[in-house]
C-alpha cells in the first residue's frame, strides 16, 4: 500500500486509527482489536481523554512497541513553551511510553496566539528525542507559514478536516507545495457520510466493496492519510482492505465533486474555532 515518507525519513502508513470518543474497557478492546486488524499508526489526543487506554490497548496487542506510530496532539491550554513540554511528557505519562512517534498542535487556536510558542516546544522535544516528529491539525496556509518562518521547521503533517462533503482542495495543495502530509479527519464523512450518494453506490457495485471502501480508497487516490475511526471489528477490517482495487479517475473526480462550500461537519473553520 502506498505509504508516506516523511521529511526526516521516516514512513507513515497508508492509513491510520482514530480513536475518538473510544474510552473505557470497551475503548481498549476496541483499540486492540484495531491493533489486531493490522493499524499501526493510532491516532490519539490529550482532549479525547484516552491516551491511558491507547497505552493499555499497545501494551495488550502483544504488537511490538516499535512496530506501532502512536500520535498525539497538544490542546489549546497548553500552547505556552513551558505548559506545552510539561503536557508531552503527560502524554508519555499516561501512554507509558517514552516517546511519541508524531505530536500535533491540535488547534491553532489564533485569538489566543500562542502556537508559535507551541511549535518552538514540539521542536525543542524533537530534538531531545521525546517526539519522532511533529506536526499540527487544523492550520491554514498563514498559520503554517507562519511557524515555518519562525522556526525553519516544517510540520510533518497537517491533519485537517476532509471528506467528500468537504474534500480540501486547496489545502491540499498548500500542504503538498511545503512537503506537508495531508491527514484526514473524520474521513468517511462521520455522521454525514455520502454512503447513499449515486456515484459512491455505483463505484461500490462495480468493484464489489462497501460504500465505506470506496471512500477509505479516494482518500489514498486524492493522496490523503485517512484515520477513520470504528468500534466494530469488521468495519475496521473493511477500512484497511483498500489495495487490492482502485477507482478509475473519473469516479476520484466525481467523489471530490461531491463537496459543498458548507460541508464542514460543525462550525471548524479554524480561524475562528477554537479548543482548549
Ligand atoms: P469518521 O472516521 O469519518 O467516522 C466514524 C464513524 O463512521 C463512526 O460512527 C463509525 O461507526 C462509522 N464507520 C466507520 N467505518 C465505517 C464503515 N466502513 N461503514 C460504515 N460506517 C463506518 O469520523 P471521526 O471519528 O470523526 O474521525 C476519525 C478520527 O479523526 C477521530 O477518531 C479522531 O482520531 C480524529 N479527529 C481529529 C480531529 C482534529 O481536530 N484533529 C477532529 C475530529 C476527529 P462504528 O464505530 O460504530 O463502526
Amino acid at each position: 500500500m502506498i505509504t508516506h515518507t516523511l521529511a526526516s525519513g521516516r514512513q507513515l502508513p497508508a492509513v491510520g486509527f482514530g480513536t475518538y470518543p473510544l474510552s473505557g474497557d470497551d475503548g481498549i478492546a476496541s483499540i486492540v482489536s484495531a491493533i489486531e486488524v493490522g493499524y499501526r499508526l493510532i491516532d490519539t489526543a490529550v482532549n479525547y481523554e484516552n491516551e491511558t487506554e491507547v497505552g493499555e490497548a499497545i501494551r495488550r496487542s502483544g504488537v511490538d512497541r516499535d512496530d506501532l506510530l502512536v500520535c498525539s496532539k497538544l490542546p489549546g491550554r497548553d500552547h505556552g513553551y513551558d505548559d506545552a513540554i510539561a503536557s508531552t511528557r503527560g502524554s508519555l505519562d499516561r501512554l507509558g511510553l517514552d516517546h511519541l512517534d508524531l505530536h500535533l498542535i491540535h488547534w491553532p487556536n489564533p485569538s489566543q496566539d500562542q502556537y508559535v510558542e507551541a511549535w518552538r516546544a514540539l521542536v525543542d522535544l524533537q530534538r531531545e528525542g521525546l517526539v519522532r516528529d511533529i506536526g499540527v491539525s487544523n492550520f491554514t496556509a498563514t498559520h503554517l507559514d507562519r511557524i515555518i518562518d519562525a522556526t525553519g521547521v516544517t510540520p510533518a503533517v497537517n491533519q485537517i478536516e476532509l471528506h467528500p462533503y468537504f474534500p480540501q482542495v486547496t489545502m491540499r495543495q498548500v500542504n503538498s507545495a511545503r512537503g506537508i502530509v495531508t491527514e484526514s479527519w473524520s474521513p468517511l464523512g462521520k455522521k454525514q457520510a455520502p454512503f447513499a450518494e449515486p456515484v459512491v453506490v455505483a463505484a461500490a457495485e462495480r468493484l464489489g466493496v462497501t460504500p465505506g471502501q470506496v471512500i477509505v480508497r479516494w482518500q489514498l487516490q486524492i493522496g490523503a492519510l485517512p484515520i477513520p475511526k470504528s468500534g466494530t471489528p469488521s468495519r475496521q477490517r473493511e477500512n484497511l482492505d483498500v489495495d487490492g482495487f482502485e477507482l478509475a479517475d473519473d469516479e476520484v473526480t466525481a467523489i471530490t465533486a461531491l463537496g459543498r462550500s458548507d460541508g464542514r461537519l460543525f462550525d471548524g473553520d479554524p480561524d475562528t474555532h477554537e479548543e482548549m
